[in-house]
Protein backbone atom coordinates (compact mmCIF):
# COMPACT_ATOMS: atom_id res chain seq x y z
CA UNK A 1 0.00 0.00 0.00
CA UNK A 2 2.74 2.33 0.92
CA UNK A 3 3.53 2.70 -3.19
CA UNK A 4 0.08 3.12 -3.99
CA UNK A 5 -0.07 6.20 -6.30
CA UNK A 6 3.77 6.70 -6.20
CA UNK A 7 4.02 9.20 -8.47
CA UNK A 8 1.39 11.09 -7.51
CA UNK A 9 3.02 11.52 -4.25
CA UNK A 10 5.83 13.38 -6.34
CA UNK A 11 3.72 15.66 -7.07
CA UNK A 12 2.60 16.91 -3.80
CA UNK A 13 6.54 16.34 -2.75
CA UNK A 14 7.40 19.33 -5.18
CA UNK A 15 4.39 21.17 -3.93
CA UNK A 16 5.72 20.99 0.07
CA UNK A 17 9.05 21.68 -1.48
CA UNK A 18 8.37 24.70 -3.08
CA UNK A 19 6.35 25.66 -0.54
CA UNK A 20 8.79 25.69 1.87
CA UNK A 21 11.09 27.88 -0.77
CA UNK A 22 8.79 30.53 -0.91
CA UNK A 23 8.30 30.65 3.12
CA UNK A 24 11.86 30.93 3.64
CA UNK A 25 11.42 33.85 0.96
CA UNK A 26 8.77 35.13 2.52
CA UNK A 27 10.39 35.29 5.65
CA UNK A 28 13.69 37.17 4.68
CA UNK A 29 10.96 39.79 2.77
CA UNK A 30 9.08 40.32 5.84
CA UNK A 31 12.58 40.48 7.92
CA UNK A 32 13.82 43.07 5.32
CA UNK A 33 10.90 44.99 5.66
CA UNK A 34 10.82 45.64 9.16
CA UNK A 35 13.94 46.71 9.31
CA UNK A 36 13.05 49.31 6.40
CA UNK A 37 10.35 50.50 8.34
CA UNK A 38 12.05 50.45 11.75
CA UNK A 39 12.70 53.92 13.39
CA UNK A 40 16.40 54.43 12.52
CA UNK A 41 16.85 57.01 15.13
CA UNK A 42 15.82 54.08 18.07
CA UNK A 43 19.09 52.20 16.61
CA UNK A 44 21.30 54.88 17.37
CA UNK A 45 21.24 55.73 21.18
CA UNK A 46 23.21 59.37 21.19
CA UNK A 47 20.68 60.28 18.47
CA UNK A 48 17.41 60.19 21.64
CA UNK A 49 16.61 63.40 22.00
CA UNK A 50 18.80 65.32 19.92
CA UNK A 51 16.44 66.28 17.20
CA UNK A 52 18.98 67.61 14.38
CA UNK A 53 21.42 64.15 14.72
CA UNK A 54 17.74 62.02 13.93
CA UNK A 55 17.58 64.41 10.95
CA UNK A 56 20.70 63.85 10.00
CA UNK A 57 20.27 60.40 10.60
CA UNK A 58 17.00 60.28 8.75
CA UNK A 59 18.29 62.02 5.84
CA UNK A 60 21.50 59.09 5.58
CA UNK A 61 19.05 56.57 6.00
CA UNK A 62 16.85 57.27 3.01
CA UNK A 63 19.95 57.78 0.87
CA UNK A 64 20.43 54.36 1.95
CA UNK A 65 17.13 53.14 1.56
CA UNK A 66 15.23 54.96 -1.61
CA UNK A 67 11.58 54.62 -2.01
CA UNK A 68 11.62 52.48 -5.09
CA UNK A 69 13.34 49.78 -2.98
CA UNK A 70 11.23 49.94 -0.31
CA UNK A 71 8.34 49.79 -2.81
CA UNK A 72 9.66 46.63 -4.43
CA UNK A 73 9.89 44.66 -1.57
CA UNK A 74 6.69 45.60 -0.54
CA UNK A 75 5.14 44.37 -3.78
CA UNK A 76 7.50 40.87 -4.07
CA UNK A 77 5.40 40.69 -0.44
CA UNK A 78 2.06 40.69 -1.93
CA UNK A 79 3.20 38.55 -5.09
CA UNK A 80 4.47 35.77 -2.72
CA UNK A 81 1.56 35.76 -0.53
CA UNK A 82 -0.30 35.15 -3.88
CA UNK A 83 1.92 32.90 -5.33
CA UNK A 84 1.75 30.47 -2.38
CA UNK A 85 -1.74 30.51 -2.26
CA UNK A 86 -2.34 29.20 -6.04
CA UNK A 87 0.57 26.36 -5.13
CA UNK A 88 -1.60 25.71 -2.03
CA UNK A 89 -4.57 24.88 -4.06
CA UNK A 90 -2.97 23.22 -6.99
CA UNK A 91 -4.36 20.19 -7.83
CA UNK A 92 -3.76 17.57 -10.95
CA UNK A 93 -6.38 17.65 -12.82
CA UNK A 94 -7.62 14.93 -15.45
CA UNK A 95 -10.56 15.41 -17.95
CA UNK A 96 -12.47 13.33 -19.59
CA UNK A 97 -14.19 13.34 -23.00
CA UNK A 98 -16.03 10.82 -25.18
CA UNK A 99 -19.04 10.38 -27.23
CA UNK A 100 -22.25 9.81 -24.54
CA UNK A 101 -22.80 6.11 -23.06
CA UNK A 102 -19.05 5.16 -24.21
CA UNK A 103 -18.44 4.70 -20.04
CA UNK A 104 -17.15 7.75 -19.09
CA UNK A 105 -18.49 7.94 -15.64
CA UNK A 106 -17.57 4.17 -15.07
CA UNK A 107 -13.90 4.76 -15.86
CA UNK A 108 -14.54 7.79 -13.70
CA UNK A 109 -15.98 5.36 -11.03
CA UNK A 110 -13.54 2.55 -11.24
CA UNK A 111 -10.45 4.86 -10.77
CA UNK A 112 -12.02 6.15 -7.28
CA UNK A 113 -12.79 2.61 -6.81
CA UNK A 114 -16.25 3.28 -5.67
CA UNK A 115 -19.74 4.91 -7.12
CA UNK A 116 -19.23 8.34 -7.29
CA UNK A 117 -20.98 9.27 -10.26
CA UNK A 118 -24.47 8.40 -11.60
CA UNK A 119 -24.07 5.87 -14.68
CA UNK A 120 -26.33 4.32 -17.65
CA UNK A 121 -29.57 4.74 -18.69
CA UNK A 122 -31.07 7.28 -18.45
CA UNK A 123 -28.36 9.09 -16.13
CA UNK A 124 -26.38 11.20 -19.20
CA UNK A 125 -24.77 13.54 -17.70
CA UNK A 126 -25.72 16.76 -19.19
CA UNK A 127 -22.64 18.87 -17.55
CA UNK A 128 -19.54 19.27 -16.27
CA UNK A 129 -19.06 17.46 -13.42
CA UNK A 130 -16.12 17.76 -11.24
CA UNK A 131 -15.02 15.42 -8.73
CA UNK A 132 -12.63 16.37 -6.05
CA UNK A 133 -11.78 15.68 -2.71
CA UNK A 134 -13.12 17.21 0.87
CA UNK A 135 -11.50 16.65 4.20
CA UNK A 136 -15.22 17.01 5.25
CA UNK A 137 -17.10 13.82 6.29
CA UNK A 138 -19.58 13.54 4.12
CA UNK A 139 -19.86 14.34 -0.02
CA UNK A 140 -21.51 17.52 -0.98
CA UNK A 141 -22.25 19.45 -4.48
CA UNK A 142 -21.77 23.13 -5.64
CA UNK A 143 -23.96 24.22 -8.58
CA UNK A 144 -22.73 27.02 -10.91
CA UNK A 145 -23.76 30.41 -9.23
CA UNK A 146 -24.11 29.39 -5.63
CA UNK A 147 -22.21 28.60 -2.66
CA UNK A 148 -24.46 26.51 -0.77
CA UNK A 149 -23.08 22.80 0.01
CA UNK A 150 -25.49 20.63 -0.82
CA UNK A 151 -25.32 17.23 0.49
CA UNK A 152 -25.47 14.02 -1.03
CA UNK A 153 -26.99 10.86 0.16
CA UNK A 154 -26.70 8.49 -2.80
CA UNK A 155 -25.37 8.13 -6.26
CA UNK A 156 -29.14 7.80 -7.09
CA UNK A 157 -30.08 11.13 -5.29
CA UNK A 158 -26.75 12.94 -6.47
CA UNK A 159 -28.27 10.98 -10.18
CA UNK A 160 -31.91 13.17 -9.74
CA UNK A 161 -30.61 16.56 -7.89
CA UNK A 162 -29.00 16.47 -11.06
CA UNK A 163 -31.51 16.06 -13.77
CA UNK A 164 -33.72 18.29 -11.49
CA UNK A 165 -31.60 21.17 -12.65
CA UNK A 166 -31.43 23.56 -15.47
CA UNK A 167 -28.29 22.96 -16.53
CA UNK A 168 -26.42 23.75 -20.00
CA UNK A 169 -23.80 21.78 -21.37
CA UNK A 170 -21.33 24.55 -20.56
CA UNK A 171 -21.91 24.69 -17.03
CA UNK A 172 -19.74 22.76 -14.17
CA UNK A 173 -21.22 21.59 -11.20
CA UNK A 174 -18.79 20.00 -8.67
CA UNK A 175 -18.94 17.18 -6.68
CA UNK A 176 -16.80 16.55 -3.72
CA UNK A 177 -16.05 13.52 -2.16
CA UNK A 178 -14.52 13.03 1.30
CA UNK A 179 -11.03 12.02 0.62
CA UNK A 180 -11.03 9.45 3.33
CA UNK A 181 -12.66 7.72 1.05
CA UNK A 182 -10.72 7.79 -1.55
CA UNK A 183 -7.42 7.15 -2.43
CA UNK A 184 -6.68 9.13 -5.54
CA UNK A 185 -8.82 12.14 -4.06
CA UNK A 186 -6.46 12.23 -1.02
CA UNK A 187 -3.32 12.56 -3.66
CA UNK A 188 -5.06 16.05 -5.19
CA UNK A 189 -6.07 14.48 -8.39
CA UNK A 190 -9.14 16.24 -9.93
CA UNK A 191 -11.44 14.43 -12.39
CA UNK A 192 -13.39 16.03 -14.60
CA UNK A 193 -16.52 14.25 -16.50
CA UNK A 194 -18.08 15.70 -19.76
CA UNK A 195 -21.33 15.57 -21.27
CA UNK A 196 -20.82 13.79 -24.56
CA UNK A 197 -18.44 14.85 -27.12
CA UNK A 198 -21.50 14.37 -29.94
CA UNK A 199 -23.62 17.27 -28.32
CA UNK A 200 -22.96 19.11 -31.03
CA UNK A 201 -20.66 21.52 -28.20
CA UNK A 202 -19.36 24.83 -28.62
CA UNK A 203 -15.86 23.40 -28.41
CA UNK A 204 -14.00 26.85 -28.31
CA UNK A 205 -16.10 27.18 -24.93
CA UNK A 206 -15.77 24.15 -23.43
CA UNK A 207 -11.91 24.31 -24.14
CA UNK A 208 -11.16 27.60 -22.83
CA UNK A 209 -13.70 27.49 -19.45
CA UNK A 210 -12.35 23.45 -18.37
CA UNK A 211 -9.99 22.21 -20.62
CA UNK A 212 -6.59 25.00 -20.59
CA UNK A 213 -5.38 23.36 -16.90
CA UNK A 214 -6.34 20.10 -17.34
CA UNK A 215 -2.76 18.06 -17.12
CA UNK A 216 -4.04 14.78 -19.02
CA UNK A 217 -7.07 13.87 -21.31
CA UNK A 218 -8.91 10.50 -21.62
CA UNK A 219 -10.79 9.80 -24.58
CA UNK A 220 -12.97 6.94 -23.78
CA UNK A 221 -13.93 5.03 -26.64
CA UNK A 222 -16.23 2.39 -27.45
CA UNK A 223 -14.43 -0.44 -28.81
CA UNK A 224 -17.24 -1.89 -30.66
CA UNK A 225 -17.08 1.01 -33.31
CA UNK A 226 -14.45 3.20 -34.83
CA UNK A 227 -12.63 5.84 -33.61
CA UNK A 228 -15.10 8.70 -34.77
CA UNK A 229 -14.68 11.99 -36.20
CA UNK A 230 -16.49 13.96 -33.62
CA UNK A 231 -13.86 12.61 -31.18
CA UNK A 232 -11.04 13.42 -33.35
CA UNK A 233 -12.69 17.06 -34.09
CA UNK A 234 -12.38 17.75 -30.41
CA UNK A 235 -8.85 16.93 -29.78
CA UNK A 236 -7.66 18.57 -32.58
CA UNK A 237 -9.08 21.55 -31.32
CA UNK A 238 -7.66 21.38 -28.12
CA UNK A 239 -4.53 20.00 -30.13
CA UNK A 240 -4.97 23.70 -31.23
CA UNK A 241 -4.80 25.65 -28.39
CA UNK A 242 -2.29 23.44 -25.96
CA UNK A 243 0.48 22.50 -27.14
CA UNK A 244 0.91 18.63 -26.84
CA UNK A 245 -1.56 17.72 -24.82
CA UNK A 246 -1.24 14.04 -22.82
CA UNK A 247 -4.26 12.44 -23.88
CA UNK A 248 -4.93 8.48 -23.32
CA UNK A 249 -7.78 6.69 -25.66
CA UNK A 250 -9.13 3.86 -23.80
CA UNK A 251 -11.23 1.33 -25.72
CA UNK A 252 -13.62 0.96 -23.35
CA UNK A 253 -16.64 -2.28 -23.12
CA UNK A 254 -13.67 -4.32 -24.59
CA UNK A 255 -15.39 -7.34 -22.90
CA UNK A 256 -18.44 -7.05 -25.37
CA UNK A 257 -15.09 -7.96 -28.18
CA UNK A 258 -12.83 -9.31 -26.67
CA UNK A 259 -15.24 -12.75 -26.08
CA UNK A 260 -15.07 -13.35 -30.17
CA UNK A 261 -11.88 -14.82 -29.90
CA UNK A 262 -11.59 -14.79 -34.27
CA UNK A 263 -11.65 -11.73 -34.58
CA UNK A 264 -10.55 -9.83 -31.08
CA UNK A 265 -7.13 -10.10 -32.35
CA UNK A 266 -7.78 -8.50 -35.15
CA UNK A 267 -10.23 -5.59 -33.78
CA UNK A 268 -7.16 -4.91 -31.25
CA UNK A 269 -4.84 -4.12 -33.80
CA UNK A 270 -6.97 -1.97 -35.79
CA UNK A 271 -8.24 0.25 -33.27
CA UNK A 272 -4.44 0.47 -31.86
CA UNK A 273 -3.43 1.23 -35.39
CA UNK A 274 -5.71 3.93 -35.60
CA UNK A 275 -5.26 5.14 -32.54
CA UNK A 276 -1.59 5.58 -32.57
CA UNK A 277 -1.72 7.28 -35.92
CA UNK A 278 -3.97 9.82 -34.31
CA UNK A 279 -2.35 10.39 -31.11
CA UNK A 280 1.19 10.51 -33.08
CA UNK A 281 0.94 11.33 -36.81
CA UNK A 282 -2.26 13.52 -36.50
CA UNK A 283 -2.45 15.28 -33.25
CA UNK A 284 1.41 15.24 -32.74
CA UNK A 285 1.00 14.86 -29.17
CA UNK A 286 3.63 12.19 -28.50
CA UNK A 287 5.90 9.68 -30.35
CA UNK A 288 4.31 6.67 -31.83
CA UNK A 289 6.20 4.49 -29.41
CA UNK A 290 4.72 6.97 -26.55
CA UNK A 291 1.38 6.35 -27.90
CA UNK A 292 1.40 2.51 -27.65
CA UNK A 293 1.61 3.46 -24.04
CA UNK A 294 -1.66 5.57 -24.53
CA UNK A 295 -3.84 2.97 -25.49
CA UNK A 296 -5.66 0.62 -23.73
CA UNK A 297 -8.13 -1.92 -24.25
CA UNK A 298 -10.22 -2.00 -20.83
CA UNK A 299 -13.83 -2.82 -19.56
CA UNK A 300 -14.24 -0.04 -17.00
CA UNK A 301 -17.61 -2.22 -15.76
CA UNK A 302 -15.25 -4.65 -14.80
CA UNK A 303 -12.88 -3.08 -13.56
CA UNK A 304 -15.83 -1.46 -11.38
CA UNK A 305 -16.68 -4.24 -10.19
CA UNK A 306 -13.31 -5.61 -9.00
CA UNK A 307 -12.75 -2.35 -7.01
CA UNK A 308 -16.18 -2.82 -4.98
CA UNK A 309 -15.42 -6.62 -4.64
CA UNK A 310 -11.95 -5.49 -3.52
CA UNK A 311 -13.21 -3.49 -1.09
CA UNK A 312 -16.08 -5.65 0.11
CA UNK A 313 -18.73 -2.77 -1.37
CA UNK A 314 -21.90 -3.11 -2.88
CA UNK A 315 -22.33 -6.54 -1.08
CA UNK A 316 -25.50 -5.46 0.77
CA UNK A 317 -26.77 -3.29 -2.44
CA UNK A 318 -29.99 -4.67 -3.64
CA UNK A 319 -28.00 -4.87 -7.28
CA UNK A 320 -25.22 -7.01 -7.07
CA UNK A 321 -21.82 -5.51 -7.48
CA UNK A 322 -22.19 -6.73 -11.38
CA UNK A 323 -20.81 -10.09 -13.06
CA UNK A 324 -17.37 -10.51 -14.68
CA UNK A 325 -17.09 -12.14 -18.15
CA UNK A 326 -14.54 -14.59 -19.38
CA UNK A 327 -11.18 -13.31 -19.62
CA UNK A 328 -12.01 -10.56 -17.09
CA UNK A 329 -8.09 -10.53 -15.63
CA UNK A 330 -6.52 -9.38 -18.68
CA UNK A 331 -8.62 -6.85 -19.16
CA UNK A 332 -8.59 -5.79 -15.31
CA UNK A 333 -4.49 -5.62 -15.59
CA UNK A 334 -4.50 -3.68 -18.37
CA UNK A 335 -6.90 -1.41 -16.41
CA UNK A 336 -4.42 -1.25 -13.71
CA UNK A 337 -1.52 -0.71 -16.58
CA UNK A 338 -2.86 2.25 -17.71
CA UNK A 339 -3.82 4.03 -13.87
CA UNK A 340 -0.31 3.55 -13.77
CA UNK A 341 1.05 5.15 -17.11
CA UNK A 342 -1.87 7.39 -16.09
CA UNK A 343 -0.66 8.81 -12.93
CA UNK A 344 2.94 8.76 -14.50
CA UNK A 345 2.33 11.62 -16.76
CA UNK A 346 -0.12 13.12 -14.61
CA UNK A 347 2.30 13.95 -11.85
CA UNK A 348 5.03 14.59 -14.65
CA UNK A 349 2.89 17.29 -16.38
CA UNK A 350 1.44 19.19 -13.62
CA UNK A 351 4.90 19.32 -11.59
CA UNK A 352 6.05 20.77 -14.96
CA UNK A 353 2.87 22.64 -15.86
CA UNK A 354 1.83 23.69 -12.45
CA UNK A 355 4.94 24.82 -10.52
CA UNK A 356 7.78 25.63 -13.14
CA UNK A 357 6.96 29.18 -13.54
CA UNK A 358 6.43 29.68 -9.77
CA UNK A 359 9.96 28.01 -9.92
CA UNK A 360 11.24 30.56 -11.97
CA UNK A 361 9.24 33.44 -10.89
CA UNK A 362 10.53 32.12 -6.89
CA UNK A 363 14.38 32.48 -8.62
CA UNK A 364 13.63 35.99 -9.91
CA UNK A 365 12.04 37.56 -6.44
CA UNK A 366 15.14 35.84 -4.81
CA UNK A 367 17.28 37.66 -7.24
CA UNK A 368 15.41 40.84 -7.38
CA UNK A 369 15.85 40.94 -3.20
CA UNK A 370 19.80 40.38 -2.91
CA UNK A 371 20.16 42.59 -5.90
CA UNK A 372 18.18 45.54 -3.44
CA UNK A 373 19.92 44.38 -0.65
CA UNK A 374 23.42 44.42 -1.81
CA UNK A 375 22.65 48.21 -2.89
CA UNK A 376 21.68 48.88 0.26
CA UNK A 377 24.72 47.21 2.26
CA UNK A 378 27.16 49.18 -0.27
CA UNK A 379 25.58 52.22 0.40
CA UNK A 380 25.69 51.96 4.46
CA UNK A 381 29.39 50.87 3.38
CA UNK A 382 29.64 54.52 1.83
CA UNK A 383 28.40 56.12 4.29
CA UNK A 384 30.17 54.76 7.15
CA UNK A 385 33.21 55.66 5.06
CA UNK A 386 32.16 59.29 4.68
CA UNK A 387 31.56 59.59 8.16
CA UNK A 388 34.86 58.16 9.14
CA UNK A 389 36.83 60.37 6.72
CA UNK A 390 34.65 63.37 8.57
CA UNK A 391 35.43 62.38 11.23
CA UNK A 392 38.92 62.21 10.88
CA UNK A 393 38.75 65.93 9.29
CA UNK A 394 36.91 67.14 12.19
CA UNK A 395 40.40 65.68 14.49
CA UNK A 396 42.80 67.33 12.09
CA UNK A 397 40.56 70.89 12.42
CA UNK A 398 40.62 70.16 16.28
CA UNK A 399 44.25 69.57 16.71
CA UNK A 400 44.96 72.98 14.63
CA UNK A 401 42.57 74.74 16.46
CA UNK A 402 44.26 73.31 19.83
CA UNK A 403 47.87 74.61 18.56
CA UNK A 404 46.59 78.00 17.75
CA UNK A 405 45.68 78.60 21.07
CA UNK A 406 48.64 77.33 22.90
CA UNK A 407 50.46 79.34 20.28
CA UNK A 408 48.79 82.43 21.21
CA UNK A 409 48.37 81.60 25.41
CA UNK A 410 52.37 81.90 24.44
CA UNK A 411 52.03 85.33 23.12
CA UNK A 412 50.12 86.62 25.63
CA UNK A 413 52.33 85.35 28.48
CA UNK A 414 55.25 86.64 27.14
CA UNK A 415 53.65 90.22 26.13
CA UNK A 416 52.19 90.16 29.84
CA UNK A 417 55.97 89.30 30.71
CA UNK A 418 57.03 92.53 28.63
CA UNK A 419 53.84 94.09 29.88
CA UNK A 420 55.23 93.58 33.48
CA UNK A 421 58.53 94.61 32.95
CA UNK A 422 58.22 98.01 31.30
CA UNK A 423 55.62 98.39 34.23
CA UNK A 424 58.19 97.67 36.90
CA UNK A 425 61.22 99.87 34.87
CA UNK A 426 58.69 102.64 34.58
CA UNK A 427 57.84 102.97 38.46
CA UNK A 428 61.70 102.16 38.98
CA UNK A 429 62.05 105.75 37.28
CA UNK A 430 59.43 107.80 39.01
CA UNK A 431 60.73 106.25 42.31
CA UNK A 432 64.40 107.48 41.05
CA UNK A 433 62.92 110.97 39.96
P1 LIG B 1 -20.99 7.96 -20.13
O1 LIG B 1 -22.25 8.55 -20.71
O2 LIG B 1 -19.88 8.01 -21.11
O3 LIG B 1 -20.62 8.55 -18.82
O4 LIG B 1 -21.28 6.41 -19.90
P2 LIG B 1 -21.65 5.64 -18.57
O5 LIG B 1 -20.49 5.48 -17.70
O6 LIG B 1 -22.88 6.24 -18.00
O7 LIG B 1 -21.94 4.18 -19.15
C1 LIG B 1 -23.03 3.94 -20.02
C2 LIG B 1 -23.45 2.46 -19.85
O8 LIG B 1 -22.41 1.61 -20.29
C3 LIG B 1 -23.72 2.07 -18.42
O9 LIG B 1 -24.85 1.24 -18.36
C4 LIG B 1 -22.49 1.27 -18.00
O10 LIG B 1 -22.77 0.28 -17.05
C5 LIG B 1 -22.10 0.65 -19.31
N1 LIG B 1 -20.68 0.39 -19.40
C6 LIG B 1 -19.69 1.25 -19.07
N2 LIG B 1 -18.49 0.66 -19.24
C7 LIG B 1 -18.74 -0.58 -19.70
C8 LIG B 1 -17.91 -1.69 -20.08
O11 LIG B 1 -16.69 -1.63 -20.02
N3 LIG B 1 -18.54 -2.82 -20.49
C9 LIG B 1 -19.89 -2.92 -20.56
N4 LIG B 1 -20.39 -4.06 -20.99
N5 LIG B 1 -20.69 -1.93 -20.23
C10 LIG B 1 -20.15 -0.77 -19.81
Amino acid sequence: KSTQHASLKQFRQVREEINQVYAQISAYIDECLEFFNSDCSANTPGAIGDAASVKVEEACFSRILTPAAVQSVTDFRAKVRGIREVISRNQMKCAFFGRTSNGKSTVINAMLGRKVLPSGIGHTTNCFLQVEGTSKESAYLQTPNSSEERPIESVSQLGSALSNEKLDCESLVRVFWPKQLCSLLREDVVLLDSPGVDVSPDLDTWIDQFCMDADVFILVCNSESTLMNTEKKFFHKVGSKLSKPNVFVLNNRWDCSDGELDSAELVRKQHMDKSVSFLADELKSCTRSEAESRVYFVSAKEALVNRLKETNQGLESPSPAGSLADGWQSRYFDFKNFEREFELILSDSAIRTKFAAHAEQGRHIAGQMFSILEAVYEGSVEEKDSAVRQRQALQRDLENLRVAASTERDIRQTLEGIERKVAGTLSEEIRRL
